[in-house]
């Protein structure tokens, strides 16, 4: 995977690499799917939800340019190996996810495996996590068509938040800096991501 997936597609950070060497992908994934947990592909982790294509973990976090006095927010926690990852570099990762059942099954596997600087919490993630803000680094799993306002509130100056913007069918990710409270975007490249659901994303009924 960090051969062929990875560092062809030139992923080249050694923190990253190292972290993708270290964490063991195949523990994140359903039992059914194990065996195509390395694959070049995202996988069903239940709830209709998804862990990333590991590529597209990577190029996130190579991205984000993680360093180890950051405090990191992550929305969408999910199967928590993208939390694990960002954690490897971290000072400290906070995740909101809105899946009771998806966020206690990372807490206790992330737990199990030895994590300490992870702290998981149910909720709407685009309102952010005031309590612990300003964050150093951002990184939203899930599509929405404009930037949830308290994420970038929540962002420290000089911070860098990454997002899959657009709507359902394709989003575009882009890398967003705050310097002097002024907000640069780039883009990075087109992906396919589940929806951000809550005040500041997509609405739904359940
Ligand atoms: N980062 C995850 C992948 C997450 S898929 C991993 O490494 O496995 C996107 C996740 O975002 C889903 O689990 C979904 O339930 C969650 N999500 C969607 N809207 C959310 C919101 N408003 N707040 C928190 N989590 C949300």
């Amino acid at each position: 995977m960090v051969k062929e997936q990875l560092r062809a597609r030139g992923i080249h950070d050694p923190g990253v690499l190292d972290a993708f060497n270290k964490v063991e992908r195949h523990k994140f994934v359903l039992p059914e799917v194990r065996d195509s947990a390395y694959g070049d592909f995202p996988l069903s982790i239940g709830e209709g939800q998804t862990i990333s294509q590991p590529y597209i973990v990577a190029l996130m976090t190579e991205c984000l340019e993680v360093s180890s006095s950051h405090t990191v927010l992550e929305i969408g926690t999910g199967s928590g190996y993208q939390a694990s990852i960002l954690a490897e570099q971290a000072l400290h990762v906070y995740s909101i996810e809105r899946y009771e059942v998806l966020a206690s099954r990372a807490e206790s596997l992330l737990k199990e495996l030895g994590y300490n600087n992870i702290t998981i919490t149910v909720g709407d993630g685009t309102l952010g996590w005031q309590a612990y803000s300003p964050f150093d680094r951002i990184i939203v799993t899930a599509a929405v068509p404009r930037v949830p306002l308290p994420l970038l509130e929540q962002l420290r100056n000089g911070g860098k938040l990454i997002i899959p913007l657009g709507g359902s069918f394709g989003q575009v990710l882009t890398l967003i800096e705050k310097e002097q409270d002024k907000i640069n975007y780039r883009n990075i490249c087109d992906c396919v991501f589940v929806p951000l659901v809550g005040k500041y994303g997509a609405k739904t009924n359940n």
